[in-house]
């Protein structure tokens, strides 16, 4: 494949924006070459500036769960842009959506519309320490929850893939409230506990990590979390950013049957748009402005066109509960082919999944942290990233990415893939 235009593109783009993207992963640093400008995408496809065709595993980091230019969600926001873009007052399709998310997801009353995942986790942090009283938050080390300040100590995502977890700029008195954690580690979570008593507002997860690659709960971890905060009227802040209406109708929470007290919404919310939320039992919500005194606001926030397609998104999920099912069988079967192919092969490698969230670690250990992630073999990630993108398979360019895979994907895309998987792995040396 050729890819002389995306490459004079990037020239152009590096001259007028930093890194010549808008998000850094998009770079490429973490696999080398130049990253793919795209035209257009439809269903399970993306069509390059150069007019290549490629089998799209990012789904755009996870919001599009059914597929790219979903007919349903394109006519809800070509409906609503006819009727204006932003009021900045109230509509009803904002409690619609609302009342939906409602009943979607298990343990929450209310919910508040913001315009990112950041957004969304930064202020639940806020609302957390507003409805405590306290100032400390656990996470967890490789966990990305946006880009705010407080988050950024050990962060996953692009900021682990550029080796500088900690990103200049964030004070020290900022960093001193974010204790870490070890994912996977109740012993390195009760620690923080016994060092400061009733100083820990809350512990924010991925309940299913995303961002060092796909790393599910090990049996009894997340349980453990809910005990401990149980314990010290500590809150547990589900950051469900990247499972929410992804692992079922009902994220995480339905999924692994456990309450959070908050959480964080994002990517799926959206339907392709930009939207995030945070959610919570009315106890808790009512300490939100204007109810209560802990501020919280957005100019563009439940924006007409977000709410258009992100109402549609939803609404389409909640009667096809079935398109779980089929993601999860489509994600089981990626997984064995691949598992198939390198099994054969004799290199060291492990496969994480957990519904349609998968990833490959070239590593002889287990990942199930951070630093087992990080373990993996990064030269052999760059050449089987390539290697498949050279087949027409778009993966996630750094290995700290789990796939997001969608609905659009045919059995016959997952079989290319494998197809695609043996040629490189021919000519793997
Ligand atoms: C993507 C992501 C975020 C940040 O969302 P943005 O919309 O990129 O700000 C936060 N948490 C998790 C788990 C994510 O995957």
């Amino acid at each position: 494949m050729r890819y002389q235009r995306s490459s004079s593109l990037f020239q152009s783009a590096q001259k007028v924006i930093p890194g010549g993207v808008n998000s850094p992963v998009r770079a490429f640093k973490a696999v080398g070459g130049t990253p793919i400008f795209v035209e257009k995408a439809k269903g399970a496809y993306l069509y390059d500036e150069d007019g290549n065709r490629l089998i799209d595993y990012i789904s755009s980091w996870g919001p599009m769960i059914l597929g790219h230019a979903f007919e349903p969600v394109l006519e809800a926001i070509k409906t609503s842009a006819d009727r204006g873009t932003s009021y900045g007052m109230p509509t009803e399709l904002e409690t619609k959506i609302a009342e939906l998310a409602v009943k979607m997801v298990p343990n929450i009353d209310k919910i508040r519309m913001v315009n990112s995942g950041t957004e969304a986790c930064m202020s639940a942090v806020r609302l957390a320490r507003g409805y405590t009283g306290r100032e400390k938050i656990i996470k967890f080390a490789g966990c990305y929850h946006g880009h705010s300040d407080a988050f950024l100590i050990q962060a996953g995502s692009g900021a682990v893939t550029f080796g500088a977890p900690n990103s200049p700029g964030v004070t020290k008195g900022t960093a001193r409230d974010t204790l870490l954690s070890k994912y996977n580690d109740l012993e390195s979570v009760a620690f923080h506990f016994d060092q400061h008593p009733q100083q820990i507002a809350a512990i924010i997860i991925e309940p299913v990590a995303g961002n060092m690659g796909c790393i599910p709960p090990q049996a009894g971890f997340i349980e453990g979390l809910r005990r401990l905060c149980d314990t010290h009227q500590t809150l547990l802040i589900f950051d469900e950013v990247m499972t929410g209406f992804r692992l079922a109708r009902g994220g995480a929470q339905e999924r692994l049957q456990i309450k959070a007290d908050i959480c964080t919404y994002g990517k799926v919310l959206g339907g392709g748009l930009p939207v995030g939320a945070f959610a919570a039992p009315k106890e808790i919500m009512s300490h939100l402005a204007p109810e209560g005194p802990v501020y919280q606001a957005g100019t563009l926030s439940g924006n007409p066109l977000a709410m258009a397609a992100g109402f549609t998104m939803l609404k389409t999920l909640n009667e096809n509960p079935e398109i779980f099912e089929r993601l999860d069988n489509k994600t089981e079967t990626l997984h064995q082919g691949m598992q198939e192919v390198l099994d054969k092969k004799g290199i060291p490698f492990h496969i994480n999944r957990l519904g349609s969230m998968i990833s490959l670690h070239f590593t002889d250990s287990e990942v199930v942290d951070l630093d087992s992630a990080a373990d993996g073999n990064n030269d052999s990630f760059k050449k089987y990233f390539h290697g498949m993108l050279n087949e027409g398979i778009y993966l996630p360019p750094s290995a700290f990415e789990s796939y997001f895979l969608n609905d659009a994907l045919s059995f016959e895309d997952i079989e290319k893939t494998i197809t695609a998987l043996k040629k490189v792995m021919a000519l793997w040396k």
